[in-house]
């Protein structure tokens, strides 16, 4: 996943405390023309000045952050700070005695802020990767009122007013590509906050935007607790066989602290599937630990959520019907590349025949092994994984240690990503130890073009430590852009669990396949060709940020990459094909569960966010029906939702339902990307792989961007022509196409070991 961008107007009700007084500006429409003329040429308001670290650009190379000057305490005066400038600036905007044009407004606004841009910058990077309870606290103060900084500036009418004085006049305008699209964007995201509405209707959002943010605080909770507060427990050890002795242990002490001495108590974890269900022998331990997963939060026991969630559907459709759109996923998907839900929704439903086919061909496969292994019962959901689990490592035999002999993190970065980016693009590598570093564990590395020039700075920060947040993610420390004429400063961040001191750094195989995932993401980054920060690099699309970082990933396991970087740490010897060949068919099986899985989730994320005002008030009230809607969603499209439910149901879905906007209409992104993903696989494979030649064509058309095109225009730029799902459904071992997807490599990129999907 990409850090957000910040959006580059923000302001704070408390930050205009500070602003009383310090600026007047006359209003050029009660002058006669040629004052207001020369008032315009001598407009020159006076802006607040920010103090401290964040007031101006670090006099470091590449602007990178001066660690050895920041403290914790400058960061809360500097968003403060940073807020009361940007307001400052913005009322500069609208209090300009000139007409609005695109320089003094909409380039105004792109400038607005930096100060702010800063601080935010290092800080969410911080909080991410080595945080401290005062970072977290402050963390909690800014966060609401960078919120309502945001919006109250998105709704300011004066500032609309000028804003829609320049985009009405666009056709006259001469403009770049990326001009037309910074206008379009500020004028959309307007719009979309509620600008073009009455006062009436204005009011109205705002009610709802109130009521969302304490309904979806409260399923965030409630979520949270059917998860924390409803452990399986059991009496007896033996319920519990299968489990290695410290899981064991670990569920004796979980249950006395739940208040449960003598007994074993299994927490709950994020999604429906259970990860200890595999190892579970006692299959009635096993129904009960799915049931707990599966009936949460659903009424089955303490906690209920559905009438949230149809109250919160509901709102979502009300919001919408006041910008005039049919239902919220319309309303929400302005800003994607999909645009329409009916597009996302026959993108997903064309898989369905393919998938519930899969789905029944797998459940018939561990039938078979159940009967072999002397069950006289059908394939459930809660034996799924144990013995599908059973046949993967019968007929794969992948040992996961001996693979990872071959991959030694340092190796990793430097023989097999850097390679890959020398041969693709030509880019080369410096590892500097001048940069001051927010933590030791950090490399940093100039990045040079072809020629010799600097492109930006690296930083890769690859280990688990208890301040960093799980995951893996990029980052920009300093966005590129031609207008303030600063390059990228990015940062890949992992998880890798550091090796003991003196022992070999080795990586899993998902963890070498995240890193090239996340260089993908740094590429985008380092490639950005913008001349604005807000269209800059990742600065993308939710449906389609995550596929450049996915193509790169092909590369992990390509033939003249792998050779160069994945070599045994003891013997020097070259990781075997044959090894190679066993990940990439292993990756292949039970999709019909992996996938579906997700599919599901996405599927229902897009039904409710489908439903009108009138259907969604339906739903309130009669949580019977909304067990009946969520069923019908998926049974209708014919999906097995019995064998293989949703990676999440509706009850315990926090992404769509735990924040106001949130992944609402947007867990499909996951798959959107891969397909995107996948068909740019098959057109490097066309055409001749790994050369430079294919990766300048990638950088033109795609990584450099930005987000200043089309989306469906710059994948066809690429590949001449609109994206295909069928090779997507070939990499997952959907349909056959075996010749092709045998040549591939596959990267085990499912959504739950992707980076930033969860
Ligand atoms: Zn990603």
């Amino acid at each position: 996943m990409t850090a957000a961008k910040l959006p580059s107007i923000l302001l704070s009700s408390s930050a205009l405390v500070l602003l009383a007084g310090c600026a007047t500006y006359s209003n050029g429409a009660d002058m006669d023309p040629i004052a207001a003329a020369q008032a315009a040429n001598d407009y020159a308001p006076d802006l607040p000045e920010g103090t401290g670290y964040f007031a101006s650009e670090s006099a470091l190379p590449f602007h990178a952050p001066d660690f050895t000057k920041i403290s914790e305490e400058d960061y809360l005066p500097a968003f403060e700070q940073g807020m009361a400038i940007e307001k400052a600036e913005v009322q500069a905007i609208i209090g300009n005695p000139a007409a609005p044009d695109f320089e003094n407004t909409i380039v105004a606004l792109e400038k607005a802020g930096s100060m702010l841009a800063r601080v935010s910058n290092v800080f969410s990077q911080l909080t991410g990767t080595n945080t401290t309870d005062r970072l977290d606290q402050i963390n909690t103060a800014i966060s609401p009122r960078l919120s309502a900084h945001r919006d109250s500036i998105n709704l300011d009418p004066a500032l609309f007013a000028r804003v829609r004085a320049v985009y009405d006049n666009r056709a006259a305008m001469a403009m770049t590509v990326e001009d037309a699209r910074l206008l379009e964007n500020r004028y959309n995201n307007m719009v979309h906050a509620g600008a073009l509405l009455n006062d009436a209707e204005r009011e109205q959002v705002k009610a709802i935007n109130t009521q969302l943010s304490t309904l979806t605080t409260e399923f965030g909770q409630l979520a949270r607790d059917a998860m924390a507060d409803q452990p399986l427990v059991v009496d007896t050890r033996e319920e519990l066989s299968g489990l290695s002795e410290s899981d064991i242990q670990a569920a004796a002490d979980f249950a006395s602290e739940k208040g449960f001495p003598g007994k074993y108590a299994i927490a709950l974890q994020n999604t429906t599937q259970q990860p200890l269900l595999p190892l579970l022998e006692n299959r009635e331990t096993r129904e009960r630990l799915f049931r707990l997963s599966h009936d949460r939060a659903d009424g089955t026991n303490a906690v209920d959520t559905r009438d949230l969630i149809a109250r919160i559907a509901l709102l979502r459709a009300q919001k919408a019907e006041l910008f005039g759109e049919p239902d919220w996923a319309s309303y929400t998907m302005y800003d994607r590349m999909a645009k329409q839900p009916r597009t996302a929704l026959d993108f997903m439903e064309q898989m369905v025949p393919a998938l519930a086919a899969t789905q029944r061909r797998e459940a018939e496969l561990l039938d078979a092994a159940i009967r072999a292994d002397g069950g006289d019962f059908t394939v459930q959901p809660w034996d799924w994984y144990r013995y599908a689990n059973r046949i993967k490592a019968e007929q794969f035999s992948l040992d996961e240690d001996a693979v990872m002999q071959y991959f030694q993190l340092e190796r990793v970065l430097e023989d097999g990503i850097f390679h890959m980016a020398s041969e693709l693009y030509g880019l080369s590598f410096e590892r500097r130890d001048d940069i001051p570093l927010y933590h030791p564990d950090v490399w940093v590395y100039t990045v040079f073009e072809e020629d010799g020039s600097e492109l930006g700075l690296f930083y890769f920060d690859p280990f688990q430590r208890p301040s960093k947040r799980g995951g893996a993610w990029m980052g920009n420390f300093v966005d590129q852009s031609h207008m303030t004429g600063n390059k990228p400063v990015i940062y890949n961040v992992l998880n890798i669990p550091k090796a003991p001191a003196g022992e070999p750094q080795l990586v899993s195989f998902d963890w070498v396949n995240t890193a090239f995932h996340e260089f993908g993401h740094a590429v985008h980054g380092l490639f950005a060709d913008q001349r604005y920060e807000s269209l800059s690099g990742t600065a993308t699309a939710r449906d389609f940020v995550e596929y450049p970082s996915q193509v790169h990933e092909m590369w992990a396991t390509w033939p003249s990459i792998l050779s160069n970087y994945a070599k045994h740490h003891a013997t020097g010897e070259t990781i075997p094909d044959e090894m190679i060949a066993r990940i990439e068919a292993a990756a292949k099986f039970n999709q019909g569960y992996d996938f579906g899985e997700v599919v599901e989730a996405a599927l229902l994320d897009m039904k409710w966010h489908a439903l009108s005002a009138d259907e969604a008030r339906a739903l309130v009230g009669d949580p019977a029906a909304v067990d009946a809607f969520e069923r019908k969603s998926l049974t209708d499209l014919g999906l097995e939702i019995d064998l293989v439910p949703p990676r999440y149901r509706s009850t315990y879905f926090n992404h769509i339902f735990s924040s106001p906007a949130g992944y609402s209409a947007g867990y499909y992104s996951y798959l959107w990307t891969e397909m995107l993903d996948r068909d740019s696989r098959k057109w490097f494979r066309e055409n001749g792989g790994l050369t430079r030649a294919n990766g300048d064509h990638y950088r033109k058309t795609v990584l450099s961007r930005g987000g200043t095109i089309d989306y469906f225009d710059m994948f066809e730029n690429f590949a001449g022509r609109q994206p295909d799902v069928q090779p997507m459904l070939e990499a997952r071992g959907l349909v056959g196409g075996e010749e092709a997807a045998d040549s591939e490599v596959s990267d085990g990129a499912l959504p739950p070991r992707t980076a930033g999907v969860e």
